[in-house]
Formats: C-alpha cells, sequence, structure tokens
C-alpha cells in the first residue's frame, strides 16, 4: 500500500458535533448529569472563562486553570468517567454531524491517518467515537486521561496529556511525526479560535461556521471557512488537498 502523504487532524466539540446553538455539546452533556451543585460549578466556571476568551483571550494557563477547576469539581462530588461516558452514549446531542462517517471512510480508503485533537477528555471523546460507530476509523485520540480510584471516581489527570487551544499545533505534529509525515501535509479541521494553533499551517486548516458572523470571526485564523451543518464541503475540501498535492 501506497505510504500516505498526508494526515488529517479534527478538533471535535462543535467541529464532528453540531453546535446547538454554539459551543461544546459534548461537556454540556457531561455537566447535565452531574449533582446540581457541580453542575451549578461548572456552567458558573464556563461563563467567567468565556468573558476572559471574549475580552482578552484565553492563556494557555487560563485553559490549563479552567481544566483544573473542573477537575476538582468533578473529584468533589465523585463524578465517576462511566457516569460521562453513559450520558453521553445516551444523547442523541452527542450525534456527529451528518457525513463525518463517510468522509473518515472516505480517509480510511485512501490510508490517510485521522487524528482527534481535543481541549477535552480523552474517555468522552472515545464515548463519542463509540455513539457515532467512529471508533475503528480514528488512529489517534490527544485529549487528557483522567486518572480514577477504585470505584472509577476521578481523582486527577496525567498532566502530559493536556490538550489546550495553545498547544495543539504540537499534538498535531507530534501525530504526523508518528506517521512519517511531512508538517506541510497536515491537514487540520476546527470551529472556533480555540482550533487556530491545530495542524500546522493556516492555509490547510479549514473552519466550520454557523452563520456569517462566526465565519468572519473565524476567517482570520483559518484557510478556509465554511458555513454547513454538514460535513460535505469539509470532506471536498480535505479531498480537494489531498489530490492536489498528491500528483
Ligand atoms: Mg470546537
Amino acid at each position: 500500500m501506497k505510504k500516505p502523504q498526508h494526515c488529517v487532524v479534527f478538533d471535535l466539540d462543535g467541529t464532528l458535533t453540531r453546535k446547538r446553538p454554539k459551543g461544546a455539546p459534548l461537556f454540556n452533556i457531561v455537566d447535565d448529569v452531574m449533582p446540581e451543585v457541580a453542575k451549578k460549578a461548572m456552567y458558573a466556571m464556563r461563563e467567567k472563562y468565556e468573558e476572559i476568551e471574549k475580552t482578552r483571550g484565553l492563556t494557555a494557563n487560563d485553559s490549563i486553570n479552567w481544566f483544573l477547576e473542573g477537575l476538582v469539581v468533578m473529584s468533589g462530588v465523585g463524578f465517576t468517567v462511566k457516569e460521562a461516558e453513559h450520558a453521553i452514549l445516551n444523547s442523541s446531542s452527542a450525534d456527529a454531524r451528518e457525513g463525518v462517517k463517510k468522509c473518515f471512510q472516505h480517509l480510511k480508503s485512501l490510508s490517510i491517518p485521522i487524528a482527534v485533537v481535543s481541549f477535552g477528555v480523552a474517555p468522552f471523546i472515545r464515548a463519542f467515537l463509540k455513539r457515532n460507530d467512529l471508533t475503528s476509523l480514528v488512529d489517534r485520540i490527544y485529549g487528557v486521561e483522567f486518572i480514577t480510584d477504585h470505584n472509577d471516581r476521578i481523582v486527577d489527570h496525567h498532566g502530559h496529556t493536556i490538550v489546550h487551544p495553545e498547544n495543539k499545533d504540537f499534538w498535531s505534529r507530534q501525530f504526523a511525526d508518528e506517521w512519517g509525515i511531512a508538517h506541510d501535509k497536515i491537514l487540520a479541521v476546527g470551529d472556533s479560535t480555540g482550533d487556530r494553533r491545530l495542524g500546522h499551517h493556516k492555509h490547510l486548516r479549514i473552519g466550520v461556521a454557523h452563520d456569517e458572523q462566526e465565519k468572519a470571526h473565524l476567517q482570520p485564523h483559518m484557510g478556509h471557512v465554511v458555513i454547513t451543518y454538514d460535513f460535505t464541503p469539509v470532506h471536498n475540501w480535505l479531498l480537494t488537498h489531498i489530490n492536489q498535492q498528491e500528483e
């Protein structure tokens, strides 16, 4: 089989999932099954960090603190990975956008490696992939791994696995390196300014937006932006780049 020249890195929340109306469906699903006190804390925390994001942008430390504060809340109420997985596996909000599976299958048929690079949690990502029958199509997941106790309660995390907006490029290159793929052959798909570093080159990064306003917001960070509900324009953009560069 021909060695692949390209690889593709995907953001998850809002990119592979639909935005309703915006943001992070996967995290909302998990927050919603937490005890009331934890749910309130998670929502307040999100408001706080979204405000920072709007006013001055999140630094790497902000993103890490956001995650760590969430971890304190989850461990404080004895939340388990199984509860989160169960919620994701059973929520239609965790459905992939239409056309995602077809796109992944096509990339696989071309032997193109696929990674999910998410400012999110690896077990939640695995549950999403399982729900949408995508597990066998994804070669690598980059997302934080929890440490749990003997009752599956979340108690800590593996620090070296943290993915946040500022290091998405690092993990993208790491993935390419694993496959011996040049960094200028990394294609990236995201949906927010949190994906401004996903992949390697801006012109090889596509953004999915839900309206003109969001498109304008994303434009400075992406080589191309499409307003779409289903994944077909992304699929086509990827194929165009793959075909162009493999001749
Ligand atoms: Mg996203």
